[in-house]
């Protein structure tokens, strides 16, 4: 008589958890049968970027197929799978019951909406359950709350030199190595040209098909993909050769031009990795490794403004936001300080508008699924604020247009540092602009339709008015928050004829619906 077959485990891998290095993978159990599928719960959470969308389900496959090259079980449900119930827990009662699994596990999700989905799916299934960690980030869900536990301020700063301290990076004898934390002041230039800008590395992956049964699918996104091309690493060995590119090309000009902004070259010197880091692909720690290795072995010309400016991205903003995230969700997805409600205006889904520097940013970011920190921060974001913007039509533009855009990243980098939406927690101002600013960080204004230097005539730059608008209308909530003293300094010291034509400008464009 042959044994009695042994239990099935049913493990769950979400399509941002796609880590061959996870430690499930470390060993083949023929028991284990790995699941990964495609639902329409999340491709109608909110209406995303079609780059997007086909980059997630082209990493997924691509994960699938590798781990059955190393023996694993794999179960893989597509999008147009006739037995495919469109939700994690309809497809997972069915695979449970199909494979009579005895167990069911899944990696700690990295959105709080999952989280409490899939412990609510597992308590249904009523199978004995194990939820373990992703081994992807370098501090745990509640280190940042535990960081600041006590504090009034969570100023990322301190966390990041805290990081700084317990990993080691760019330290010696217990001291910034520089003897500076920070080299802000010797980065963030505009672009002048005396750097040539690498062509972007070409991935060409054919996601036709992918493309052609969303279609077929009728699933609604948004933004363009040229047929057959999707130019995002999908799988492991593209992310390395990105990252590999990136140190190579990119990072000895990094932090000088990390905010500069230009219409002829979209990336400029930035990494792209956020996509191949968000979905796992890469680990955070692999990526500061490879980075702080190329400075070190002294021979690339790479100098250390460089890299501590990307160190303290990925090092800091990216560990303290996924912080903030755990430590503020649910209620930070609902907060509103400045109690916004407007909705945006057209051209964040077509680029139609004479403003030459958002048509460039949402343009391009409908055209390749990315923009970089600054385009998003002071050109999208800033726009949106002083627009007045319901920020949950903010946060769900974001976590649709980009890339990179999971809830985890997006929502304190929109509704917090951007929208200022939880009154300061994570920005210690609101990030907002007038032209002069972007000005001098863009080659956007020469050309176009407006004129920087004007702020009430009717060709009048809209940054100028709607930035005073904003200050003036939301002076109550405002006023004696430490940073911007100065603002209402500046704003009282105009003469009144000045400032009613600020505002009667900013009205009227408040009213226009094209601007
Ligand atoms: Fe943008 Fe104003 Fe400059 Fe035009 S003039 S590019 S709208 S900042």
């Amino acid at each position: 008589m042959s044994p009695a077959p042994s239990p099935v485990v049913l493990r769950l891998i979400l399509g941002d958890q796609l880590n061959v290095q996870h430690h499930w993978f470390g060993s083949v159990d023929p028991d284990v049968v790995y699941v990964l599928m495609e639902v329409g719960q999340e491709t109608g959470h909110v209406l995303h970027h079609v780059q997007k969308v086909t980059g997630f389900f082209a990493a997924m496959r691509g994960f699938a197929d590798r781990l059955r090259e190393l023996g694993h079980r794999v179960v893989y449900i597509r999008l147009d799978d006739p037995d495919n119930g469109q939700t994690f827990a309809s497809n997972l009662a069915r695979l449970v019951r199909d494979l009579g699994a005895a167990r069911f596990e899944f990696q700690e999700p990295d959105e709080y909406r999952l989280d409490v989905q899939l412990r609510e799916v597992a308590e249904k299934l009523g199978l004995p359950l194990a939820c373990t960690g992703s081994d992807h980030f370098l501090t745990e869900r509640d280190t940042v709350r535990n960081f600041f536990s006590g504090k009034k301020r969570f100023l990322m700063e301190s966390f990041y030199r805290d990081m700084r301290r317990s990993t080691g990076l760019l330290m010696r004898d217990g001291r910034p190595v520089g003897g500076k934390w920070n080299f802000d002041k010797q980065n963030r230039r505009p672009y002048d040209g005396s750097v040539p800008v690498p062509p972007s590395p070409a991935f060409d992956n054919d996601v036709s098909s992918i493309s052609d049964m969303l279609g077929s699918v009728g699933v609604r996104t948004l933004g363009r993909i040229e047929p057959a091309r999707l130019n995002w690493p999908v799988n492991r060995r593209q992310s390395l050769e990105l990252l590999e590119e990136f140190v190579n090309n990119r990072l000895a000009a990094f932090g000088t031009f990390e905010d500069a902004m230009n219409r002829e070259h979209r990336v400029l010197f930035h990494s792209r990795l956020s996509f191949a880091l968000n979905l796992k692909l890469l680990s955070p720690q692999e990526v500061l490794n490879r980075v702080v290795a190329a400075w070190d072995d002294g021979r690339s010309g790479i100098t250390l403004p460089q890299v501590e400016g990307f160190v303290r991205q990925v090092l800091g903003w990216r560990e303290y936001m996924r912080g903030m995230y755990w430590a503020f969700m649910p209620g930070f997805k609902k907060e509103n300080f400045f109690g916004h409600t407007r909705s945006l205006p057209g051209f964040y889904w077509t680029g139609n508008t004479r403003m030459a520097c958002l048509a460039h940013a949402v343009g391009q970011s409908l055209d390749f699924g990315y923009a970089h920190h600054i385009q998003r921060l002071m050109l999208t974001g800033c726009f949106a604020l002083l627009w007045g913007t319901d920020p949950d039509e903010v946060d769900a533009w974001y976590l649709g247009i980009y890339m990179d855009g999971i809830e985890w990243a997006e929502l304190p980098n929109t509704r917090g540092m951007s929208q200022f939406a939880d009154g300061g927690r994570v920005a210690t101002k609101p990030y907002v602009c007038s032209a002069r600013y972007i000005n001098r960080m863009s080659d956007y204004c020469p050309g176009c339709d407006y004129d920087r230097r004007d702020g009430a005539g009717e060709r009048a730059c809209p940054f100028n008015s709607l930035y005073w608008h904003f200050f003036h209308r939301n002076e109550a909530l405002l006023r004696g928050t430490g940073r911007v003293g100065t603002v209402y300094a500046t704003w009282n010291r105009m003469a009144w004829e000045v400032k009613k034509g600020l505002l009667k400008r900013a009205e009227r464009l408040l009213d226009c619906q094209e601007l």
